[in-house]
């Protein structure tokens, strides 16, 4: 079907003669004069056209009582600019259709402004909404902004397993996959026999795809992942999900300033793309959610972040006078109040925390030369907390096998990862950003269920 999407429409700015557009009727106003105005929006942007129809037209379809709030139509008509406030476009429709119909009673989007948990249990409607199809836009935008980051360096977007075979890649619980009849479990000596099961043996849906982008970063050079994640913590929080989208690269012959660089530039690039190409949604964020989203991608974007070492870290924290839930030790895991904390009041911008101590880090991160610190990096927010962790990779055979064993895992498990620094090892390093983290910095938006179309979390799958 021919038609125009509005967003072109307002993007040429002109008047137009017979032009279609096609979506979905916002609201419609009766005017005494005869003329019905009606707001139409098709997701192409945020701002709905007007069209304007002589209430003749519309009943000679016998669409005047169906043309209502939710339902889907077509019009054709003269684009022009219109009489009223601004310098704006209107339609004035020559033909109107209504497509589908909507029974304005039953229709669950009314014109008040709804909650985001009761949006939550319409996930079918929601994008219909001025906040979700915002952030639709957005994550597609920002999505597009990655690929060209990496693809105008020469990066190979590479795609690496959703099924995995590795039990523990050292980040969190992970889903199980499995064919076996839950109701009736096969056993060998007492424990599930995995061995009659799909793969041959246990399989989980993949916490991150970096030990695969080793393989081809130490092949291609430069690769990056960008897909589907599965954590099955039960984690309850604002900014955590059981599915969640993640960037990885991973590049060869780059150190851990390497990395702190590359993941600067990667986030800096996104933000001035979206500053460009997102205007509309953003001032809506900016307007409606948090009148600090511009603001903050705009001070992002002009100032260095802080780079600074996990002990002095804490040292900064020690001796603030700031009253934490969870206390400060060195050796422990920072919580996201101390990670804001150094953000928000102490550096006022995004912080790179680098080198951790080993206990509280993976096992394939480099060990510093005081044997107790990993060159980890953990890009830290304001608002958000941690949105990227990294490291440079111990390309070492010995430390890495030495650091297998000191945590418990098997190396035989791992043949084909000590492999790597058994022929043709060399330095490397990489990082992930939780993608749904960096559009809830970007709209303010507060819960993460609300920037990824439909969400998993504990005890929740419908959609
Ligand atoms: P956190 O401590 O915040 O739970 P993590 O240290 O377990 O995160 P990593 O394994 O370092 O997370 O994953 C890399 C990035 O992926 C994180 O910096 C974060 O942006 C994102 N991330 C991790 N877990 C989740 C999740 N459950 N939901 C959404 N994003 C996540
Ligand atoms: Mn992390």
């Amino acid at each position: 079907m021919n038609r125009t999407r509005i967003a072109r429409i307002f993007s040429s700015g002109e008047a137009n003669n017979d032009i279609t557009v096609m979506g979905w009727v916002r609201t419609r106003r009766d005017s005494k004069g005869g003329f019905s105005f009606i707001e139409i929006n098709d997701g192409s942007c945020l701002k709905n056209l007007q069209v304007i129809a002589d209430e003749k037209l519309l009943q000679s379809h016998g669409d005047a009582q169906r043309l209502q709030t939710g339902c889907s139509i077509r019009a054709t008509g003269n684009v022009v600019v219109s009489q009223g406030k601004g310098q704006s476009l209107e339609l004035q429709a020559s033909e109107i259709e209504v497509i589908g119909g909507a029974d304005p009673e039953a229709y669950p989007l009314q014109k008040k402004k709804h909650s985001f948990e009761f949006l939550r249990t319409i996930a079918h409607l929601r994008p219909r909404t001025n906040t979700f199809g915002a952030i639709a836009r957005l994550r597609n935008a920002m999505s597009h902004a990655i690929h060209t980051f990496f693809q105008e360096r020469g990066f190979i977007y590479l795609h690496t397993p959703i099924i995995t075979g590795s039990d523990c890649e050292g980040a969190g619980q992970m889903f199980k996959v499995t064919t076996l009849d839950l109701n009736d479990v096969p056993k060998k000596n007492g424990r599930t026999d995995f061995e009659k099961d799909f793969f041959g043996g246990p399989a989980h849906l993949t916490v991150s795809g970096q030990l695969e982008a080793e393989i081809y970063a130490l092949a291609l050079g430069d690769v990056y992942t960008f897909g589907p994640t599965f954590r099955a913590e039960n984690s309850n929080t604002s900014r955590h999900l059981a599915e969640f989208w993640m960037v990885e690269p991973e590049m060869a012959f780059c150190d851990l300033q390497g990395d702190i660089d590359a993941a600067t530039q990667f986030i800096k690039y996104i933000f001035t793309y979206i500053l460009s190409n997102c205007k509309e949604d953003l001032e809506f964020f900016n307007r409606f959610i948090d009148s600090t989203v511009i603001d903050s991608l705009e001070r992002i974007v002009a100032k260095d972040f802080e780079v600074l070492t996990y002990t002095e870290g804490i040292d900064i924290l020690t001796k603030s006078k700031e009253k934490f839930e969870f206390p400060i030790a060195w050796g422990s895991d920072l919580q996201s109040e101390h990670e804001r904390y150094l953000c928000e009041k102490v550096f006022e911008r995004p912080i790179v925390l680098i080198d951790y101590p080993k206990e509280i880090k993976a096992f394939y991160m480099k060990l510093n030369e005081d044997g107790r610190t990993v060159r980890a990096m953990d890009v830290l927010f304001p608002k958000i907390g941690e949105i990227i962790g990294g490291s440079q990779r111990e390309d070492d055979y010995e430390t890495l096998l030495n650091r297998m064993r000191e945590t418990g895992l098997n190396p035989n498990d791992y043949q084909w990862y000590l492999d790597l620094r058994k022929f043709g090892s060399a330095p490397h390093a990489g990082f992930g950003l939780g993608f749904e983290r960096l559009i809830q910095f970007v709209t303010g938006m507060n819960n993460i269920r609300d920037v990824i179309p439909f969400p998993r979390t504990p005890g929740s799958i419908g959609f």
